[in-house]
């Protein structure tokens, strides 16, 4: 996706074509970690790191600030759990968690094991192209499906 595309929000975004409510709706693939009544979670299609995972309210609401409050903290709360996890899976320094709002007009937290106190900057999508630093997920490893769904059963938790 173009820098301009992810930064473009001026149109209103509708559930019909958002790929987060498609894996809501079990219409998109996805490497599902956990699943409760108002709460999913799944890992990115390209994870800066091993342990990388996005966790959403099923709802489709754009703005992560939108959220009811008892949402918001179901959110936090498995974010938190699986967190855990991926500390004990994968020994990262911390885990960060990002919202920033941009990409899939979805709300979404992204947890992110951090090996390096820039890690949570998102300093993996940094490259340089015609003498300019650009961001893009270009350069990230694009792991099988496969490799997606072995990474998702390591952060689950019960
Ligand atoms: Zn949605």
């Amino acid at each position: 996706m173009a820098t301009q595309d992810r930064l473009d929000q001026t149109s209103e975004p509708t559930s019909a074509d958002c790929p987060f409510c498609a894996i809501v709706s079990g219409k998109g693939p996805a490497s599902l970690v956990h699943e409760e009544e108002d709460v999913l979670a799944f890992v990115p299609l390209q994870p800066i790191y091993p342990g990388a995972c996005i966790v959403i309210p099923k709802v489709h609401i754009d703005h992560f600030t939108d959220l009811p409050d008892a949402l918001a903290a179901q959110v936090m709360v498995v974010a938190q759990r699986i967190g855990r996890r991926i500390m004990e899976v994968y020994k990262p320094l911390k885990v960060g968690m990002v919202v920033h709002g941009f990409g899939v007009r979805h709300a979404h937290l992204n947890l992110i094991p951090q090996h390096d106190p820039l890690d949570i900057t998102y300093k993996h999508l940094a490259h340089i192209e015609d003498g300019q630093v650009k961001f893009s997920e270009k350069h990230l490893p694009k792991p099988s499906r496969a490799e997606l769904d072995a990474m998702a059963a390591t952060l689950r938790f019960s």
